[in-house]
């Protein structure tokens, strides 16, 4: 896989071990993430990437439940939930 550009840590609690990561030049802007976050913490970003688009942005990332609706609905595979490797 190619470097990972953006990564949100949403806890530092070792016992979640999960991490939302966002491809933000991937994303194709639709907001099906947004619209499906059942809690609400994806938010349109004001920052273009290169596809001239507006890539989501996490306002709460504390909130996270990692259940990984965004990355089921998101088309372009830029929005996805990984095992932290870490310890
Ligand atoms: S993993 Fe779930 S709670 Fe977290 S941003 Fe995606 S849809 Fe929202
Ligand atoms: S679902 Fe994927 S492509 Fe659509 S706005 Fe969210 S991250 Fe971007």
């Amino acid at each position: 896989m190619i470097g990972i550009p953006e990564l949100y840590t949403h806890t530092e609690k070792i016992e979640k071990r999960k991490r939302l990561f966002l491809q933000k030049e991937r994303c194709c802007g639709c907001e099906y993430c947004i619209e499906v976050c059942p809690r609400d913490i994806l938010i349109k970003s004001s920052e273009l990437n290169h596809k001239l688009t507006y890539p989501p942005m996490v306002k709460d990332g504390g909130k996270c439940t990692f259940c990984q609706l965004c990355e089921y609905v998101c088309p372009s595979y830029s929005i996805y939930v990984l095992e932290d490797v870490k310890k």
